[in-house]
């Protein structure tokens, strides 16, 4: 081996930037990894073409091998059905492009505004509402940050920053740090929310730098994690979440209800638990956005409201997550009763 002057070495990444990178791209990869048929392989490089593939291995890790019906692989792995069309279904179920006053920036609610920081996602599920969401036009982090804070500066009744995605946790915590001290200089912001899938399937992004920067802040810190399945929960994210959970962030997880992933009663309440137990609250369960590419997804609003309901008597009621959609043009998301 040559020996390196410093001078020689690699600007410094930290070890998630490196797990990151490596993530799975390729669908040969991840069949030949987890022993599952060939016969997958022609669909997924065809799917893969709209809404490329993306994994890290760490995920892949939670996988049973062989299984093909694995929970956790059926959020990212790309299927022929994704092609097919889908009456109601759109590329922007949610109109959100109305709702976004500055580019990357959506005021959509009272009090709230969400930031879409980076487009970039750790991993790419299919499921996903964002999957044709037009992140080019949408970064505000750079060019469009004097705009940003104009607009909060102007609107006093703004209380909390949402940083979305894309994955927030992507961006370096020194441009997360810079970030949040320019919102900081805004008087009226007093929480900042995060919502991020990072933690769960890189759980090595919490690491100290994170906590540096989330500990000096004077802004009230909110983690919104997305975990869909308690197959998810292992413990190295129970231990990243109790390092979160002792710098006072308040952390609460979302999820979506998917077909074949999650649409069963005994493995929500057992999620809620996992979750409970890594100090985590259960916040929202999603109805799936009509997004092109995901109707194979979908859950009728009866069945969805049957199985809420049976989670409901199995839990206190702090572990059973809000059944929500969100709809364009309404003031809140909605709740399904
Ligand atoms: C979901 C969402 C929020 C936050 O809504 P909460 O009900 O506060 O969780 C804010 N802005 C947009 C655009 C959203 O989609
Ligand atoms: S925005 Fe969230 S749900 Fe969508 S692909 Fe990224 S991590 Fe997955």
């Amino acid at each position: 081996m040559i020996p390196r002057s410093p001078c020689q070495q690699q600007p410094q990444t930290a070890p998630w930037q490196e797990l990151l990178a490596d993530a799975i791209t390729n669908p040969d990869e991840l069949l030949a990894l987890l022993n599952l048929p060939r016969s997958l392989l022609e669909p997924a490089r065809i799917a893969a073409v709209q809404f490329k593939l993306r994994v890290p291995s760490g995920f892949v890790a939670k996988m049973s091998p062989g299984e093909r019906d694995d929970p956790l692989l059926l959020q990212v792995l790309p299927l022929a059905e994704e092609l097919l069309p889908a009456d109601g279904y759109s590329t922007d179920p949610l109109a959100e492009i109305d709702a976004m006053v500055v580019p990357g920036l959506l005021h959509k609610y009272h009090g709230r505004i969400l930031l879409t920081v980076t487009g970039a996602c750790a991993i790419h599920c299919r499921y996903c509402f964002r999957r044709h969401y037009p992140y080019a036009e949408a970064s505000p982090v750079r060019e469009n940050l004097p705009r940003t804070l104009r607009y909060l500066h102007q609107h006093s009744e703004i209380n909390e920053v949402i940083l979305s995605g894309g994955d927030p946790l992507n961006l370096s915590d020194q441009r997360l740090s810079d970030l949040v001290k320019q919102l900081e200089s805004v008087p009226h912001i007093t929480r900042l929310r995060i919502h991020s899938r990072l933690p769960v399937v890189l759980p090595e992004r919490i690491d100290d730098e994170l906590l540096k920067w989330i500990s000096a802040t004077r802004l009230k810190v909110v983690l919104v994690i997305h975990a869909n399945h308690p197959n998810e929960i292992d413990a190295a994210l129970t231990q990243a979440m109790h390092k979160l959970h002792s710098v006072g962030v308040t952390l609460l997880n979302q999820s979506v209800l998917l077909r074949k992933v999650n649409d069963d009663a005994k493995v929500l309440t057992e999620l809620s638990q996992r979750l409970f137990d890594a100090e985590v609250l259960p916040y929202y369960l999603h109805q799936l956005d009509s997004v092109q590419g995901a109707a194979h997804f979908a859950i009728s609003d009866k069945t969805a409201t049957r199985l809420i309901d049976e989670v409901r008597t199995r839990l206190p009621g702090y572990l059973v997550p809000r059944l929500v959609r969100e709809s364009p043009h309404q003031a809140a998301k909605t709740p399904l009763l």
